[in-house]
């Protein structure tokens, strides 16, 4: 407290990830925290059923006016907010008032997929990649990546790195995207819940800068009806002690049989996780071929088109960095479920001891459909409804997740399909732009 006070923080920010992958928070003032830390503040349960316009879906069991749940702040995560002068911020995991963890808190169903891996002497770094866009006539418009972007957008952009550093996120990289005005940063391997967590607070971070610089910026899967989405892309890599299992092994492009078939299983429950990372109706508006969105269940080595492109990295590195990225998912999903999910997903796959099928080495929109059809590689789900019913069909992510859960998320993903059910493309992204 006497840290943070020192910074001149008055008042924490205290927020967790809805269903429907959006952040919601209450604020406490700082000479609290003794009582919050202890017994947490209140917030109702009926944000499990909230959808992105703040309707809220009806579900048996799910929602209503009655009750209430506690946030209850992890101080390990603990921070100044370093372009929100005079706020602190933490995420909240959610208790009942008796004390017993919410079964519909995201970050408790994380931390006990990373039991499970623990159990099985297995653990996991992930790391989220954060793209955005702001608005027209806004900085840094030009050529996909281009330098000359800089001139204007440089000063905006170390304010950015500057504060995350500041609130100990570590910056990998930051560069201006492919469309006008669009931006990415990506941030340093952690473990799943530090990695949710960085995905909340940078993505909080960049729009308080933006918002400092008299600028909007927008998540949204896709944020003008005809242009490039904002993807949000996951990085992971499964470990034993020290070894990298994505390395050092007999398997494909060096993976251990441990890796492969962690891979293996997020691989064949892909139709069904991409009703976790691609949440909304406007994510299928993203997920189009060859827009580096991955929209084809297969993987391959530093394939961009593939939904798993596998990276080993510089010569020499692999056994620290060889990873896979998950390109499919953008960031109006709850990092919490993904990261969960994820790894219920790869664990089913060792559990089974999967193989990969043979990696694809080139876009899959341009392969003949035959070769696709013979190599069983399919377009991810192209509808919210059509990813949900996969969702509902997946026994592994029903256990891994519980009943609560589970049925909260179905109740949202249902509903939030037929909101949107009959709108034009134009109306879906516009209604999601300012929401994420
Ligand atoms: N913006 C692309 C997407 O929607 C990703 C571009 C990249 O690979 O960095 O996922
Ligand atoms: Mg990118």
């Amino acid at each position: 407290m006497a840290g943070l006070s020192e910074a001149g923080v008055r008042v924490i920010a205290l927020s967790w990830v809805d269903n429907a992958g959006i952040s919601r928070v209450k604020g406490v003032p700082l000479d609290r925290l003794p009582r919050l830390a202890d017994h947490g503040v209140g917030m109702s349960p009926v944000f499990d059923t909230f959808l992105v316009d703040d309707s809220a879906a009806s579900a048996d069991g799910h929602g209503g006016p009655v009750g209430d749940l506690l946030l209850v702040p992890d101080l390990h995560r603990l921070t100044h907010l370093a372009a929100q002068p005079g706020w602190a911020w933490a995420p909240a995991d959610r208790y009942s008032q008796g004390g017993d963890p919410h079964p519909g808190c995201h970050r408790s169903f994380v931390n006990r997929m990373v039991q499970t891996a623990a159990d099985l002497g297995l653990s996991l770094r992930m790391g989220f990649e954060t793209e955005w866009s702001i608005g027209p006539g806004g900085l840094g418009d030009g050529p996909a990546y281009e330098l000359s972007r800089l001139a204007d957008a440089g000063a905006y952009l170390l304010d950015v790195v500057d504060a995350l550093t500041a609130q100990n996120v570590e910056v990998l990289q930051i560069h201006p995207e492919y469309e006008p005005g669009q931006f990415e940063v990506s941030t340093a391997p952690e473990d799943p819940l530090n990695a949710a967590d960085t995905a909340v607070l940078a993505r909080h971070t960049v729009r308080t800068v933006s918002h400092a610089h008299g600028l909007q910026a927008s998540f949204a899967p896709l944020t003008t009806p005809s242009g490039i989405g904002n993807g949000g892309h996951v990085h992971l890599s499964l470990w034993r002690g020290e070894e990298n299992l994505m390395h050092g092994g007999t398997g494909p492009r060096g993976m251990t049989s441990e890796g492969e078939a962690f891979l293996a299983g997020v691989l064949r429950s892909l139709p069904a996780l991409t009703a976790i990372g691609c949440p909304t109706p406007a994510s299928y508006l993203r997920l189009a071929p060859s827009s580096w969105a991955g929209v084809y269940r297969c993987w391959g080595w530093e394939n961009r088109e593939a939904a798993l492109r596998f990276v080993t990295g510089p010569a020499g590195t692999a056994s620290h960095c060889a990873n896979a990225e998950l390109k499919c998912f953008d960031q109006a999903a709850n990092p919490y479920l993904v990261v969960g999910s994820v790894i219920a997903a790869g664990l089913a796959g060792c559990e089974e001891a999967l193989h990969l099928p043979e990696e694809f080495p080139n876009d899959p929109a341009h392969a003949d459909s035959a070769d696709l059809e013979r190599r069983d590689i399919e377009r991810l789900p192209a509808t919210l409804a059509e990813a949900a019913g996969h969702l509902e069909d997946s026994a592994v992510l029903r256990k891994a997740m519980g009943d609560h859960l589970f049925g909260a998320v179905l109740a949202v993903r249902g509903a939030e399909a037929r909101l949107f059910e009959g709108r034009t493309r134009a109306e879906t992204v516009e209604v999601t732009r300012s929401r994420y």
